[in-house]
């Protein structure tokens, strides 16, 4: 770690060394709140440091299997325990690199403790069964294997949360690691491998390299060595991951984007419902994959709830989310920003009604940052680009549906299959809403961006491919299964 005029120049983590890349040359992560603040430089590495990260990944990796699953859950205790102490530094990183305010963003380190010490409890748990032989003399048991070198791809959206819940299944199963941050959330990724490094790894295991993602996002899925890949981040770059890792014959899990729906039915309580939406909708900037961005209300209580949702909407406070009493923070990048306002004119222009918010904030304070205000879009229909498309920022579609059955049709009407919520006091609705609606997150009278840690996570349709994330579900991904047969 190098740090001139108080900006400090991140290395990367190969073989336990911060190492500079052979290229040379630096990479900026801006600060979204004021674009001439530089958070952090980072590495612009090559396929040449791709090939050591490679190297000292698969030196690593028989010592690091045979260390066995508890031996290494204990030390993922070690890596919770020094997260926790450096929450504070951790989460006014991710806040000053991607914008999410600070009380969000040390709710989201806090999730990244609790993540590592569920899979340090794996370290403890079963990895097989006992099945019983056609012969009764004989032992068959199945034993869960490391699958080799993971590579880990990220999205710069939570970026504590993600990486650590693809580090730490990947490490307390046994595998090897070469991970790769998204560019815009690379100097709190390097925060997070600090705390890897204090805990006492052994060389080689968990190897951190920045750089684009068109030559090191790309050169991973393609490197030889690579034996399975995890990927969070859009549609389009998803797709091609899966692509590449058909083509290299790699396991593959690729979690992408989504177009969340909630419905209010008529017997709805509006007030939790407006909550809901206004957290799932506008928390994070609207940058969650699982934000709320389409709401389908039953015509009877469209007009109050609308008014309702307007109410709550115009008290939210924008700014810069270090600062006390800042409900919302700026989009995380420029692309984020221009993405944000095109959908505003694409939306306006489709004619639907833009009814609160999308204004990009001007004065001293705002100038140098990427900030507007949230979004309300009325008179939305189903085939919109605003319904259709993942936006993610800060706005929301409205939607009106005679009864249940055309709220579902509306809310399924998208490639996307992520996550849903129903608000309704009807039995019947809700089990309904269960069975038809095509979503992995299925949600009652909750806002649709709550995950749990120690539930399966992932999407349908174009969201996502191969097993599900967290929970026990990650041991599908990150282990292979051995069935052994024994005769005495
Ligand atoms: P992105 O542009 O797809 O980038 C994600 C990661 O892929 C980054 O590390 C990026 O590196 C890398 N990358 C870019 N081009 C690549 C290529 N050709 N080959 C391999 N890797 C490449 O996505 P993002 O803008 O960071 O994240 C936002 C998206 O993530 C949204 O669509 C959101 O819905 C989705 N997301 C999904 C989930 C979920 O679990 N379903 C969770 C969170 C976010 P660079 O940063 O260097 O470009
Ligand atoms: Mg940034």
């Amino acid at each position: 770690m190098v740090t001139k005029n108080n900006i400090t120049t991140y290395k990367n983590f190969i073989n336990n060394e911060w190492v500079s890349s052979q290229s040379n040359e630096l990479l900026e992560s801006v600060s979204p709140m004021n674009k001439n603040e530089v958070v952090g430089y980072v590495q612009k590495s090559t396929q040449e440091d791709l090939n050591k990260a490679f190297q000292a990944a698969d030196a690593a990796k028989s010592a690091w299997r045979k260390l066995g699953q508890h031996a290494r859950g204990q030390l993922l205790f070690k890596v919770a325990d020094i997260l926790e102490a450096n929450i504070d530094d951790i989460a006014q990183t991710a806040t000053r690199e991607m914008g999410k305010t600070l009380p969000e963003a040390k709710g989201e380190a806090a999730r990244g403790v609790a993540i590592l010490r569920y899979y340090a409890g794996e370290g403890m748990r079963k990895n097989g069964d006992v099945i019983p032989a056609s012969d009764k003399d004989a032992l068959m048991f199945t034993k869960r294997v490391p699958v080799g070198t993971v590579g880990i791809i990220t999205p710069w959206n939570f970026p504590i949360a993600i990486p650590i819940w693809k580090l730490a299944p990947a490490l307390v199963y046994g595998n090897t690691v070469v991970f790769k941050p998204a560019t815009e959330a690379s100097v709190t990724a390097a925060k997070i491998i600090e705390c890897f490094e204090k805990a006492g790894l052994p060389k080689g295991v968990l190897n951190f390299i920045v750089g684009s993602g068109s030559v090191i996002g790309q050169g991973l899925i393609e490197h030889p060595s690579l034996n399975a890949i995890t990927f969070t981040g859009s549609e389009n770059v998803g797709k091609s991951v899966a692509k590449g890792a058909t083509e290299s014959g790699v396991k593959y899990q690729i979690e992408m984007g989504g177009k969340n729906p909630v419905i209010v039915m008529k017997d709805a309580d509006l007030d939790n419902a407006v909550e809901a939406v206004i957290s799932g909708a506008f928390r994070s900037t609207g940058q969650k994959c699982t934000a709320t961005s389409k709401v389908i209300v039953d015509s009877a209580v469209y007009e109050e709830f609308k008014q309702k949702l307007l109410t709550e909407t115009k008290k939210i406070t924008v700014g810069n989310g270090l600062n006390d009493g800042i409900w919302m923070g700026p989009c995380a990048s420029q692309s984020q920003f221009d993405t944000v306002k095109d959908y505003i004119e694409i939306g306006k222009t489709e004619g639907a009604k833009l009814i609160a918010g999308g204004e990009v904030l001007d004065g001293e304070e705002f100038q140098d940052g990427f900030y507007l205000t949230p979004a309300i879009f009325d008179n939305v229909k189903a085939d919109m680009r605003i319904a259709q498309e993942e936006i993610f920022g800060p706005v929301i579609a409205l939607l009106e549906a005679n009864d249940l059955e055309e709220a579902i049709e509306i809310a399924n009407n998208t490639k996307f299959g992520l996550s849903a919520s129903i608000f309704t006091s009807n039995i019947g609705s809700l089990m309904e809403f269960i069975d038809e609606i095509e979503a992995g997150l299925v949600r009652i009278n909750a806002e649709s961006a709550g995950v749990e840690l120690q539930a399966p996570f992932g999407g349908m349709k174009s969201s996502g491919y191969g097993s599900r994330e967290q929970g026990e579900a990650a041991q599908e991904f990150y282990t292979e299964i051995k069935t052994v047969f024994v005769k005495g």
